[in-house]
């Protein structure tokens, strides 16, 4: 899993069906996005949650502990910043990028409600699992398609 080799796992268990993988960022200092200085001044904690690929047919979420660091450049716009860690996590997304591109993968080949019932059936957790879930496979289907 190299997603996940950036990260320290605390605990895998097991939540409502689904295979639960909490983690926490395994650097002690994170690169604020602005002007790229290192800190290691947290200024708060939270839970994100990210969906993976499934395992043995079972849905898998990442509960990351995730730092809001403080800049600690004088004259950095950015006060603070959330960090990111490489290869899993990039800001706003749901979903880990093996989870993304078999997401992309299916919506390519069926898009739409078919391609949302297939991801179902994987173990592919997406947030809503109708109208947006088939709206995004179609989006991303629309721009994979090569044009005439
Ligand atoms: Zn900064």
């Amino acid at each position: 899993m190299p997603h996940l080799a950036e990260v320290t796992i605390d605990q895998i268990h097991e939540a409502g069906g689904r295979i639960v993988i909490e983690a926490r960022s395994g650097r002690d200092r994170a690169a604020c996005p602005d002007c790229g200085t290192e800190s290691g001044r947290v200024h708060g904690r939270y839970r994100r949650q990210l969906g993976d690929t499934a395992l043995a047919g079972r849905p898998v979420v990442i509960r990351l502990l995730v730092r809001r660091m403080l800049c600690l450049r004088a004259g950095c716009a950015r006060a603070t910043f959330v960090e990111q860690i490489p290869g899993l996590t990039s800001p706003h997304s749901r979903y880990s990028p093996p989870l993304r591109k078999a997401l992309t993968a299916i919506g390519v080949a069926l898009a739409g409600r078919p391609g949302a019932r297939l991801a179902r059936r994987l173990g592919m957790p997406v947030a809503h699992p109708t109208r947006r879930c088939s709206r995004q496979l179609s989006r991303i289907a629309r721009r994979r398609r090569p044009r005439p």
